[in-house]
């Protein structure tokens, strides 16, 4: 087997982004490195020590390449345990990682593109528009939409963030779906399925020259991909994922 390096990251900021689904925004610094590398959209995988073993978890990152550190983001899940080892982890403690590892990053060369995210899985799609929307030659003559799913309000995680993003480039397209929208919700309602369905019946190619990156739980990601390819004619090829379990 390969000899994996294993850094040790400290977390050096947390915030919570969500009381209700439990979901907090991690940056660690990678504490014997000076710059981490890594294309937008890889994961780290975490590692701690238990009862004689070491348990592994694979996390996103969910930011672009910035000097040694990397952010994350991830909620609680009930009676997991490296969830929440992390969510209940204090500014100045530390957990070892090895990586950068995953294939779920910007094709080369970058076409117009539908990002696809349901809860955290934002993570590696933030680390997408912030890696396309640091350098104009990156984005430019592309249209980048993204659709994000969630059940309620609150948990539209970075919600300002890429609603600034929207306002500063024409080429952004931001569109926030709930699926259990109060009466008085402005943006879209339903599934991400429905709304990715109308962007690609609204282009004149019905999405030929684009591609998708889908990421969350497998059973939006499965339906996500079921219908682009046999309802809308993708090829499997234009489309990319990753899935949190
Ligand atoms: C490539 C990759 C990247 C990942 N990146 C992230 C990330 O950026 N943020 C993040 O929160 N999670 C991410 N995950 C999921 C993460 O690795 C763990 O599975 C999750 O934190 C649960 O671990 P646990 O030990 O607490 O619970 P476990 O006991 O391992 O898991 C219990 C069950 O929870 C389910 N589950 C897994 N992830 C989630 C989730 N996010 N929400 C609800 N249920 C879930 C699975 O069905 C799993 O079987 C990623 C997974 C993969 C494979």
């Amino acid at each position: 087997m390969l000899e994996r390096p294993l850094h040790t990251a400290r977390l050096i900021h947390e915030k919570t982004l969500s009381l209700a689904a439990q979901t907090k925004h991690l940056v660690f610094s990678i504490e014997d490195l000076d710059r981490f590398e890594f294309l937008p959209g890889q994961f780290v995988s975490m590692v701690v020590p238990r009862e004689g073993k070491s348990i592994t978890r694979a996390y996103s990152i969910a930011s672009a390449p910035r000097k040694n550190e990397i952010d994350i983001c991830l909620n609680r899940v009930q009676d997991g345990y490296f969830s929440n080892f992390l969510c209940d982890m204090k500014e100045g403690d530390t957990v070892h990682l090895h990586g950068p590892h995953g294939l779920f990053v910007p094709k080369n060369p970058f076409r117009d593109s539908i990002l696809v995210a349901t809860g955290t899985g934002i993570a590696p799609i933030r680390g997408f528009v912030q890696w396309l929307f640091a350098e104009r030659s990156r984005n430019e003559g592309r249209e980048v939409y993204l659709v994000y799913g969630t059940r309620h309000a609150p948990q539209i995680y970075y919600g300002d963030y890429f609603s600034l993003i929207a306002h500063d480039f024409p080429n952004f397209h931001y569109i926030v779906t709930l699926s259990r929208a109060p009466e008085d919700w402005k943006g879209a309602r339903g599934y991400v399925q429905e709304q990715v369905r109308a962007i690609v019946e609204s282009r004149a190619d019905r999405g030929a020259s684009m591609d998708a990156y889908i990421c969350g739980l497998n059973l939006m990601v499965s339906a996500t991909r079921k219908m682009l390819k046999e309802e809308l004619g993708w090829d499997r090829k234009q489309i990319a994922y990753e899935r949190y379990d």
